[in-house]
């Protein structure tokens, strides 16, 4: 039987200038984003098998119910109502990344920040920008706009045609904590590239994929990653489809445009 877990690549940089990822962090992810892209909704991935991987990520649930968010080891659906409902195990999700959060380094967060210029002071921070980082910021947020997505039925349509269902929140300073991950760009049509936000509010009642956000006080931590591993969809249908391409206009589409 072809064995459809793959170690992809293991880089573990060896007394190489600025690179400071711990040889125990690894991402794991399930899926590509192309696929979900392409409409590949369910996965054969439950959480409980998702939270062995690790404590913290992101990602989305089968039929695109709703925005998943894991931290600390909770894992919770983010529903279109706004609100997060912890996940049962033997709830699947079509793509998630997650890690075992452990931080590099932690630093303070300045306020008044947008999402532009955060990433940019993110950017700033980042040691080694050819690896994954997974971000977490714990904090006060004098603003965000989050969303989640409705629940699909088939047949599917791709992400993009739906994604204008997607429903958004405002919350206005609020505390809670920022989930994120940053995927190289040479990564492209395996996961987002770029920075990839969740939010969760400090009580775990709200939160959502993060479209724009202006930063209060609080503490950021990095943790860059250089093992990665991916588990694929054991599917027909994830057998056969075009995975070819960057799809580039329909990521910003789907993950980054605010109105
Ligand atoms: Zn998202």
């Amino acid at each position: 039987m072809l064995k459809l877990r793959l170690l992809v690549f293991a880089l573990v940089v060896v007394g190489s200038a600025g690179a400071q990822a711990d040889e125990s962090a690894r991402l794991f992810q399930y899926s590509t984003i192309n696929a979900l892209l392409h409409g590949l909704y369910e996965g054969d991935l439950t959480i409980g098998e998702l939270a062995r991987h690790g404590d913290f990520g992101l990602g989305t649930l089968n039929r695109i119910d709703g925005e998943l968010v894991a931290a600390d080891g909770d894992f919770y659906q983010v529903r279109t109502d706004g609100r997060a409902y912890p996940l049962a195990p033997e709830a699947k999700t079509p793509f998630a990344v997650v890690t075992r959060f452990t931080a590099d380094r932690t630093l303070p967060v300045e306020g008044g920040r947008d999402l532009a210029a955060f990433k940019a002071r993110l950017d700033g921070l980042l040691q080694a920008p050819n690896y994954f980082t997974a971000i977490r910021v714990d904090g006060r947020f004098a603003h965000l706009v989050v969303r989640s997505v409705p629940k699909q039925t088939p047949p599917f349509r791709p992400l993009a045609e739906i994604i204008g269902k997607q429903v958004k929140f405002e919350l206005t300073d609020v505390t809670g904590t920022l989930v994120g991950i940053r995927t190289p760009d040479y990564m492209a049509g395996l996961n987002v590239p770029g920075y990839h936000f969740h939010f969760l509010t400090a009580d775990r009642a709200r939160g959502g994929h993060v479209l724009a956000l202006t930063t209060g006080s609080g503490t950021v931590a990095i943790d860059e990653i250089a093992v990665f591993e991916m588990q694929l969809p054991r599917s027909a249908e994830f057998a056969k489809i075009d995975l070819s391409g960057a799809r580039a206009d329909e990521i910003d589409k789907v993950e980054k445009v605010k109105d």
